[in-house]
């Protein structure tokens, strides 16, 4: 290896990034090349620009003109629109690493937090037409041979999120694994948003952010709605897929429903004691089913040991036989299967166990809302829940990345509002006015000019008003904390009035508020020349050299007055990064000081 071409060996490297089949691999081969091409992901606005240029190799330019041509697409303004956001976002599933993707196209700086290590659902998502159109321009076809290739659309949990994380890693995206997210970190006088991590002295927990964005499963969650149904059990099991010319030849099932089928399900019930609602069975890494099982024959099939009305009591696992449950799959499978998949030997889940596993669909989740601001000690997080967390999907359905993917991009729209700097009730107004749709989608009401898909809502919903919810009807969405309880708000007004009153007629000096007035360092110099003319030369200041001004007035403070600085000279010079109660404390020192000494 030591004595290989260079040139050679960066596509070799790359050869496996592109191969590797686990999360470590992919995480290890990345930062293999990396190294060898001496290019920094950390750096990650030029980063994968400097990626294309050290890597001159036929295969990797494939991808390149993939991912070109979306990263070109006007929605993006060439990564410049959101250069100046920080997102955060929980989870590594399908559908924070889709937003991922989408938010470091938009020029943010993405770090996704990830508490497993390991990519390892064997279950198969269905896939609508648009979500094959939008993996097949991420290249998914280079990460995954056999991405859609069968008769029917569909790709394993684990291979999508080892095709999307690829992709986020060639944008710049920072991906850390067994990190997990525990809350927020609300904003000091100096630092911003940021979150506790387990483990807590991961780096992570120093990333301060402005967009977070869960997309944590059914684990992160705002307000939600409870949509209860009758009782739906269901199972799903994946078998060891050997890839032989007779496994070939088996049907996959897109879905039989009992309505649909009634004999296929009679026939199943007389034959073997199972009775279905529903059937799915898709050829992907392993043979994979769904079905939606009747309380009854579990029942009777001795899977359920014992009938409770509340479905949490009915399948707790001390109330399920397990070895039952998989002779009930592997029954199911085998016959609706016509009998024809040979050696069917259940393939193993993370826990190297059968891989069955039985859900309650009875009673579905939807968040509430999909957005939320908070605003601390003056600085604004933009929250976000994309996937399962927003909207939990019925499995038989497959409608979970679909609307998940969908989700991803109406989040990613929502932070260019964010990056372009509207008003938060507006950045609100308009998610929310999206939202409302979300859980209506169907293939058939969606766009079908897919190779159009993009952020941008109008392009994938066919009947949009961007503006039905109103900004009045958001405002419990903007979670300001009042700091200015009526004593402190009185407080401020009289050391505002003081600072006034101490800095009349200077020129270039115009004292209205706490914060922004004093960027330019000209107000602070104009207070101290009020009080020791001596000790500064008003006359020779210039006003855009607000970090010198600034400067200037902190050492005079800290040497004659003893006050030492709360923020640093270009803080305080920069009109975006002034915190009020910051400010509001060191004037305090200051108004205090001078009163004391001045007779
Ligand atoms: P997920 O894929 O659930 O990803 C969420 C991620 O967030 C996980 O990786 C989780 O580890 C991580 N996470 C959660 N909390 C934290 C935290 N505090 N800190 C850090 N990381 C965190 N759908 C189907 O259509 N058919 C199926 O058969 C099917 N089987 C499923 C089996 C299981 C066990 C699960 C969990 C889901 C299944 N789904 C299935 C649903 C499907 O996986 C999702 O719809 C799809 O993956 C999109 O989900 P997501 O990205 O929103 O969330």
């Amino acid at each position: 290896m030591a004595n290989q071409d260079p040139a050679n060996r960066s596509h070799a490297l790359f050869d496996q990034f592109v191969q590797a089949q686990t999360c470590k691999e992919v995480q290890r081969t990345f930062s293999e090349l990396c190294q060898h091409l001496q290019v920094d992901p950390r750096q990650y606005q030029s980063f994968y620009t400097k990626l294309k240029e050290s890597l001159n190799y036929w295969k990797a330019k494939a991808l390149w003109v993939k991912l070109d041509k979306r990263a070109q697409h006007q929605d993006y303004q060439q990564g410049k629109i959101c250069a100046r956001n920080k997102c955060l976002v929980l989870g590594a599933g399908p559908c924070g690493l889709r937003t991922a993707i989408e938010l470091a196209l938009l020029g943010a700086q993405v770090v996704v937090l990830e508490k497993r290590d390991s990519f390892a659902r064997n279950n198969v998502l269905h896939l609508w037409p648009y979500t094959i159109c939008d993996l097949r321009g991420l290249a998914a076809k280079m990460f995954y041979g056999r991405f859609c290739t069968g008769a029917l659309d569909h790709v394993s949990i684990r291979q999508l999120q080892l095709i999307l994380l690829k992709v986020a890693l060639l944008l710049g995206v920072e991906v850390h694994t067994r990190v997990e997210f525990k809350g927020f970190v609300e904003p000091t006088g100096t630092t911003g948003w940021m979150a506790t991590v387990l483990p807590d002295n991961h780096p992570a927990g120093k990333f301060q952010f402005d967009v977070f964005i869960s997309a944590g499963g059914g684990a992160i969650c705002f307000r939600r709605k409870e949509l209860r149904g009758k009782l739906a059990i269901g199972i799903t099991c994946n078998f060891i897929n050997r890839h032989t010319a007779e496994e070939a030849q088996v049907a996959e099932i897109s879905g039989v429903a009992r309505i649909y089928n009634q004999k296929f399900f009679k026939d199943l019930q007389t034959e073997t004691g199972i009775d279905l609602e529903n059937i799915v069975y898709y050829k992907d890494d392993t043979h994979y089913f769904v079905m939606t099982a009747k309380k009854k024959s579990l029942l009777m099939m001795g899977v359920i040991k014992k009938d409770f009305a509340d479905a949490d009591q009915l399948l707790a696992q001390a109330n399920v036989d397990h070895e039952a449950l998989l002779r009930y799959a592997h029954g199911a499978a085998h016959f609706s299967t016509g009998r024809r998949l040979p050696n069917m030997t259940f393939a193993n889940n993370h826990a190297g166990q059968p891989d069955v596993a039985m859900f309650d669909f009875t009673c579905m989740h939807r968040s509430e809302n999909a957005s939320l601001v908070r605003e601390r000690r003056g600085k604004k997080l933009l929250i976000g829940l994309v996937g399962d967390c927003l909207v939990e999907p019925f499995w038989p359905l497959g409608t979970g990345i679909a609307r998940g993917f969908l989700a991803a991009f109406d989040a990613a729209w929502m932070v260019r509002s964010w990056g372009k700097g509207k008003a938060p009730l507006e950045v609100l107004a308009e998610r929310e006015s999206i939202y409302q749709l979300l859980s209506q989608t169907t293939p058939e009401n969606i766009s079908k000019n897919y190779s159009a898909f993009s952020i941008d809502p109008a392009t994938r919903y066919q009947h949009i008003n961007l503006k039905s919810i109103k900004t009045n009807q958001v405002q419990q969405l903007y979670d300001v904390e009042d700091h200015l309880d009526s004593d402190s708000a009185g407080a401020f007004q009289e050391l505002l009035t003081w600072c006034q009153q101490n800095t009349a007629g200077y020129d270039r000096v115009n004292v209205t508020d706490l914060n922004q007035s004093w960027a330019s360092g000209l107000a602070l110099c104009a207070l101290i020349h009020t009080f020791r003319p001596h000790l500064i030369d008003m006359s020779s200041l210039n006003e855009s050299d607000a970090v010198y001004n600034n400067q200037l007035a902190f050492s005079i403070l800290e040497r004659e007055l003893g006050i030492p600085p709360i923020m640093s000279a270009s803080e305080m010079a920069s009109k975006g990064q002034i915190d009020q109660l910051s400010v509001v404390l060191y004037l305090t020192q200051v108004q205090r000081g001078f009163s004391e000494r001045t007779p």
